[in-house]
């Protein structure tokens, strides 16, 4: 039921906020839990390591979503400026978990930002979260068994240097053009994914800076701010602040990992997919091993963590949660797989392992980048981004009417 109502917190008196009593259970849905025995003593603000003075996250968050207030929670960027640390989950005197509501607005924010209504079913229903995935996995089959079938005489397929010719699987079909078609599939999957992942940063601009009609930056501030974009990117220098350093350290070799194979695999893929088995000093290959080290050693300590329940942030996790470290340890598993049976000369394997790992990478980049898990990746930067805008432009009105 929604209801306008004049509303008091500790930041004041908001007048006729929009509120309603659905809303808490609605976000029980995205794994808030226990929340609504907050009483608001703000215990969680006063050690969270992140909070600014303009971002007084989690008690605020925690308020508006128990008083149900929607719109306010859809025009704020609190829940992306919270990294996830667990410290406040961990001092809040009625068990709150202020650190996992946080986590259940992003969710809730990435079903609003996504104009398509998928996220909302993805993180709400498992027959959406699984059927997705095994329907793109499907799809990705089913154009092999019809297009990419393997040669019926696998003799040629051996280098001179002992190893397996990647690109010349496929009957009546060059390797140059094996790789100009996946190529051509990476591309329209990359064009695919950014169309709705950029439409929803969009939307979400539209909710947080345009609809929320405190200040109007102007352009030059737009350009001016952009390098948070590319900086916290980058380096994820605000979770170096919380307490727990080694996470911030692993969270950056999973993501450092996770884009120069995703770089290597869309950009640059005649150079990195190539019939030669290049010496083991080689970039190509070096950058590989690196990437698949990142991805490996963050997946693997984050499983166990997740399975002990150990620490604050590991001890709820969504089924969207495994989903995305299931997809993705399986995809570095079946990337590896594939480069052993390559350099061990295994025609039959190498090929079928490939089927695979694409049967599986493809639904992890369509589904999770824009639609879930993934899409944080970009939705920080991007709130970083506005929320740096925001506090300039604030800035600079205040200047001008001095
Ligand atoms: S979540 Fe816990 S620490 Fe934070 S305001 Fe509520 S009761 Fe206090
Ligand atoms: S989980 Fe950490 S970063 Fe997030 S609100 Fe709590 S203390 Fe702050």
């Amino acid at each position: 039921m929604i209801w306008m109502s004049t509303i008091t917190t500790g930041w004041g008196v908001i007048s006729m906020a929009r509120i309603d009593h659905t809303f808490a259970s609605r976000i029980e849905m995205f794994g808030g839990i226990d929340f609504t025995a907050c009483y608001n003593c703000g215990h969680c603000t006063a050690v969270c390591p992140l909070v600014e003075e303009n971002a007084s996250f989690p008690r605020r968050m925690l308020r508006y979503t128990i008083l149900g207030m929607e719109e306010d929670i859809q025009s704020s960027l609190d829940p992306w400026l919270c990294y996830y640390c667990g410290d406040c989950s961990e001092t809040c005197p009625r068990q709150s978990n202020p650190g996992e509501i946080m986590m259940s607005l992003r969710r809730y924010l990435t079903s609003v930002y996504d104009w398509t209504g998928f996220s909302r079913r993805f993180y709400t229903s498992r027959k959406w979260e699984f059927g997705s995935i095994a329907a793109v996995a499907a799809v990705v089959v089913l154009l092999f068994a019809l297009f990419l079938r393997p040669t019926a005489d696998p003799s040629g397929l051996i280098n001179a240097d002992g190893g397996v010719k990647i690109n010349s699987f496929v009957e009546g079909m060059s390797s140059e053009t094996f790789v100009s078609v996946i190529e051509i599939g990476d591309w329209v999957m990359a064009a695919i994914v950014s169309f709705f992942l950029l439409s929803n940063i969009f939307n979400m601009y539209l909710k947080v800076v345009v609809r929320n009609r405190k200040v109007s930056p102007p352009l030059s501030l737009y350009v001016k701010e952009a390098w948070n974009l590319v900086y916290h990117f980058a380096t994820q220098i605000k979770l170096s602040k919380c307490s727990d350093r080694t996470y911030w350290g692993l969270h950056w070799l999973l993501m450092s990992g996770y884009t120069i194979m995703f770089t290597m695999i869309v950009l640059f893929l005649p150079w990195f997919q190539v019939e030669k088995i290049h010496p083991i000093y080689h970039p190509q290959r070096f950058l590989g091993y690196y990437a698949t080290f990142g991805l490996l050693l963050g997946l693997i300590v984050w499983s166990v963590q997740r399975i002990r329940k150990s620490g604050e942030k590991h001890r709820y996790s969504h089924s969207t949660d495994w989903l995305f470290l299931v997809m993705l340890f399986l995809t570095t598993l079946t990337g590896i797989l594939v480069h052993i049976f390559r350099i061990s000369g295994m025609v039959p394997q190498t090929y079928y392992t490939f089927v695979i790992h694409l049967a599986i990478l493809v639904p992890m980049l369509v589904v999770e980048v824009p639609f879930s898990k993934w899409s944080h990746l970009a939705y920080r930067p991007f709130a970083t981004y506005f929320y740096n805008l925001i506090n300039s432009a604030r800035m600079l009105e205040e200047k001008k009417k001095k």
